[in-house]
């Protein structure tokens, strides 16, 4: 049986052709998406899904999450003792995947169609196929996402030549891609995006509405700023979803004991998003002009990924285009269903095969910076992208800096591939210092030119234009490190590890988010959720299944009343 899986950077789902159509497969918990985070617990047992994403806040440093963002890098992370390649954590979510399907389809799954994004390069795509291999899975095909989605509405049933757009906005990125059927092949013609874009910008507008009237007195100040961020963000992410759905929403956050919430209205939300909201327009023009189509002979526009559902989204696209969107699939599962589509093709021995899009660069290539505030303060170690992900190579782009300190003798650039906007997010790729002369702090201007060629090699060029020197440094694409006996034995260690028993994942996903609500709640209400988590211990030691039931119903409802459902 071959199954059709989304590998995404939040999400991940696993889909089936069966009886003419294509269906999702529900995980042990009965969702039909799956986190993708992994957690290690401390007897070295590993969590994949929903009980792995609600460690993050409690066990942050056995837990990952957006490990996509490094997939085909040897970039490493160390959860407890263990390291771990993106390659690897991948290839835990699709065991996972793999084993869900199993036990619902009652079969062997022996092959899958596994969905990347298309500008992904060579090294991506051998990364994921080996995450394939190391899950005891046989990649049949690799597919790009934009022409998963356009299967998912059925593009392959449709006449030669009929253009579908693929608008993609997802929780951190925004990817545009126009995919065309020629002679029996998909192609996508032309993908463009901004890599800076998605869900979570829409909440920090909502959470720069709501910080100010739900805590005049300041609570939040007094926790550490990546907590306040963490929380106001939590917050701001469940009152955009409700704003989905109704024209008003409660923003609440408990901090210190103090619950603190507002009101925010959708028309409110809508004016602070409209900067967002123009920014979609540049990557859709950027599509079109690229593959040379003209916007009327677009035959479908589809709209794939979680944040399309905004209203102000769809109004956008319906003005943008003069014409509604397609949104007959769910924007969450349409690439699953593609890959299941493909997969079902397969077995039939009539996919379609795709041409592929690598000329493009695959990770946004850049420098550190520090920046200043507007009361003064330094911030170290941001990332100051140069070469964004998706642009078409061979490129070359200069950014300039300046001296940030009076008479500064030196400027230092270390330079990163990644997406991250702290470079410790990032892969450290060389670095490069150049004697300046010294002035007042900003007199000094140091021209930064990275050029990207189509063998991966980077070649970086800094110049000081008021004394003419210049360094340069040339930077090769790191070579692919395994050979068959390293992956085999890579293979043995993580088919090694002890995975969580998978009829017990929804109780260990109740307990992480009873946990995270413990460390997050005080006074009455995390001694409440104290008891009630001795409690549900209590009955899962009883091991009485129907118990067991109905203590997870009742812990859920409390936990639900505490801080609203759960979402994906
Ligand atoms: P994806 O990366 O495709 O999984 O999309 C995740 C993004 O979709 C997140 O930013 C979510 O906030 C957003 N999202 C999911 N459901 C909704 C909804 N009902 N309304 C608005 N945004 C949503």
């Amino acid at each position: 049986m071959i199954i059709g899986i989304d590998l995404g950077t939040t999400n991940s789902a696993v889909g089936i052709w069966r009886d003419g159509k294509a269906e999702l497969i529900p995980n042990a918990q009965g969702d039909l998406l799956t986190p993708s985070a992994v957690s290690l617990t401390e007897d070295g047992t590993v969590l994949v899904g929903i009980a792995a994403r609600d460690r993050m806040a409690t066990h942050s440093g056995r837990t990952v999450t957006a490990f996509k963002r490094r997939m085909g890098t040897q970039q490493t992370v160390k959860l407890g003792k263990t390291e771990f390649t993106a390659e690897d954590l991948s290839s835990l979510v699709l065991r996972s995947l793999k084993a869900d399907a199993e036990a619902y389809l009652g079969e062997t799954v022996t092959g899958a169609v596994v969905t990347v994004p298309a500008y992904f390069n060579d090294k991506q795509r051998k990364a994921t196929r080996r995450a394939g291999e190391l899950a005891g899975l046989k990649i049949e095909r690799l597919l790009n996402e934009p022409t998963a989605a356009a299967l998912a509405y059925g593009i392959q049933d449709r006449e030669e030549k009929e253009p579908f757009l693929v608008f993609d906005l997802g929780g951190g990125t925004f990817d545009v891609s126009i995919v065309e059927v020629f002679d029996g092949i998909v192609e996508v013609r032309a993908s463009a995006g901004d890599n800076r874009l998605g869900g979570e910008d829409f909440n920090a507008c909502v959470a720069a509405i709501a910080r100010p009237r739900m805590d005049p007195d300041g609570i939040l100040y007094r926790l550490p700023a990546a907590d306040q961020t963490a929380l106001l963000s939590a917050a701001a992410e469940r009152t955009r979803r409700a704003l989905s759905e109704a024209d008003r929403a409660e923003c609440i956050v408990v901090a210190e004991g103090h619950r603190l919430g507002t009101e925010v209205t959708a028309a409110e939300f809508e004016t602070a998003a409209e900067p967002l909201i123009s920014r979609l327009r540049e990557p859709v023009l950027r599509s079109l002009r690229d593959s040379g189509i003209r916007v009327e002979t677009l035959s479908e526009i589809v709209l794939v990924g979680g944040a399309t559902r905004m209203p102000i989204v769809r109004r956008a696209i319906t003005r943008m285009f003069g014409r509604f969107p397609n949104t007959a699939v769910h924007p969450d599962h349409a690439i699953a269903l593609g890959a299941a589509v493909q997969a079902g093709l397969l077995a039939r021995d009539s996919a379609l095969d795709e041409v592929r899009l690598t000329d493009v660069c695959p990770f946004t290539l850049g420098v550190d910076h520090t920046e200043i505030d507007a009361r003064g303060n330094y911030h170290q170690g941001l990332f100051s992208p140069i070469i964004e992900r998706n642009t078409p190579i061979p490129a070359s782009r200069m950014k300039q800096y300046r001296t940030i300190s009076d008479n500064q003798r030196e400027v230092h650039f270390n330079i990163y591939q990644g997406e991250a906007r702290e470079v410790s997010g990032n892969v450290k790729l060389g670095s490069l210092r150049i004697p300046v002369p010294p002035r007042r702090a900003g007199e000094v201007v140091v021209d930064c030119r990275f050029s990207y060629d189509t063998s991966g090699l980077l070649e970086v060029d800094v110049a000081v234009p008021l004394t003419g020197e210049s360094h340069n440094l040339l930077i090769a694409d790191e070579a692919d490190a395994m050979t068959p006996a390293e992956l085999e034995k890579r293979r043995e260690t993580l088919a090694a590890l002890k995975i969580h028993p998978r009829e017990d994942q929804e109780n260990a996903a109740l307990l992480a988010r009873a946990t995270r609500c413990y460390e997050s709640f005080l006074g009455d209400a995390r001694h409440a959720i104290g008891q009630w988590i001795t409690a549900f211990e209590a009955v899962l030691d009883g091991q009485n299944l129907r118990a067991i039931a109905q203590a997870r119903e009742e812990l859920t409802r409390q936990l639900d009343a505490l801080e609203g459902e759960r979402f994906l």
